[in-house]
């Protein structure tokens, strides 16, 4: 069961785990009425700190996620990085973490209600997963990816991962690591909680942004990797269910799961089956620049226990 550390930040304040507690008939609980966030930070022994990565650019999802929620409260950035900044100094993480933030509406109220919103912060240690050297496997999802006329793809919203929940309960009870999602114009849209790209002769290939797909930190991350450290052409662009077969290589992406390599899409090796060199690079670089390995990009990371720093950003 992935619990949270001891320590966890409530409406600002440090409280135990077992302390951090909602009326059961809120309209979070009520109506799924939360928004979610998850990032991670990066452990450098070298440095002795841990880098939150694109920190920046989580805060600005998470607050266009409030807005289109309509919630009556925007958190500012400072505010938010306080908070998480605090909870990891409570629970003395000196590891890779995952750090999970959601605002929800903290009232007993009708369906319009808007607020008052609260705030709650946790974290857990997330050493790299085996997943992440040896590949997964997954499968084409019966369960369509939410349309952005029906629930708000784009946005966090905890109500929308209903839809994952099915589709990677659907292929985890099926033998898989997880799924593929289609849109509702049988494209291919994303994984369960992560984004998907493709190789075909050498070009990296994921769903454009209008394909349903969660704008992705991680997704980002990987394009500009790509084309400017590694000088692979990319292309966003709608992909068919019948593509992803012709693929020589493919990984799911997201900031919780790293870069995941697929070896098998339904039951069909990718490429030789292995895990490829471009994935393998992309990879590396990712790491590199989350942990702080290489100077390179001192804007996306955040260090937590060093209050002031020429290298990154606050
Ligand atoms: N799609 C969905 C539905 C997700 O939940 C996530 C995880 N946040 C992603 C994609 C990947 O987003 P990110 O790279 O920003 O973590």
């Amino acid at each position: 069961m992935a619990t949270a550390a001891k320590y966890m930040c409530f409406n600002g304040e440090i409280v135990k785990y077992e302390n951090c507690r909602i009326h059961a008939f809120s309209n979070a609980v009520k109506y799924g009425a939360g928004l979610f966030e998850g990032l991670r930070g990066y452990w450098n022994e070298d440095d002795q700190d841990l880098y939150l990565f694109r920190l920046r650019e989580h805060w600005s999802r998470f607050r266009y996620g409030l807005r289109v929620l309509h919630f009556d409260k925007l958190f500012d950035d400072d505010y938010l990085t306080k908070c998480v900044k605090k909870t990891l100094e409570a629970n003395e993480f000196r590891e890779n973490v995952h750090i999970r933030v959601i605002g929800f509406l903290d009232c007993d109220d009708e369906l319009p209600a808007c607020g008052p919103v609260g705030l709650v912060i946790g974290a857990m240690a997330k050493p790299r997963a085996a997943a992440v050297a040896k590949g997964i496997n997954i499968a084409v999802s019966s369960w369509t990816r939410v349309s952005d006329n029906a629930l708000p793809p784009r946005v966090k919203a905890c109500a929308n991962y209903i839809n994952n929940r099915c589709a990677d309960l659907e292929a985890r009870r099926n033998g898989y690591d997880t799924a593929l999602m289609l849109n509702p114009d049988g494209c291919v849209s994303e994984g369960a909680t992560s984004c998907f790209f493709m190789v075909r002769d050498g070009v990296l290939i994921t769903p454009d942004v209008t394909s349903g797909v969660l704008e992705s930190i991680t997704r980002d991350t990987l394009i500009r990797i790509a084309r400017d450290r590694l000088g692979i052409p990319v292309v966003e662009r709608r992909v068919d269910r019948t593509e992803i077969y012709a693929a020589e290589e493919a990984f799911l992406c997201a900031s919780a799961i790293e870069v995941r390599p697929v070896v098998s899409i339904d039951k069909m090796p990718v490429g030789s089956g292995g895990v490829g060199e471009v994935t393998r690079a992309l990879q590396n670089n990712y790491f590199d620049l989350a942990r702080g390995s290489t100077g390179d990009h001192p804007e996306w990371r955040t260090p937590v226990y060093r209050s002031s720093s020429s290298a990154a950003a606050e």
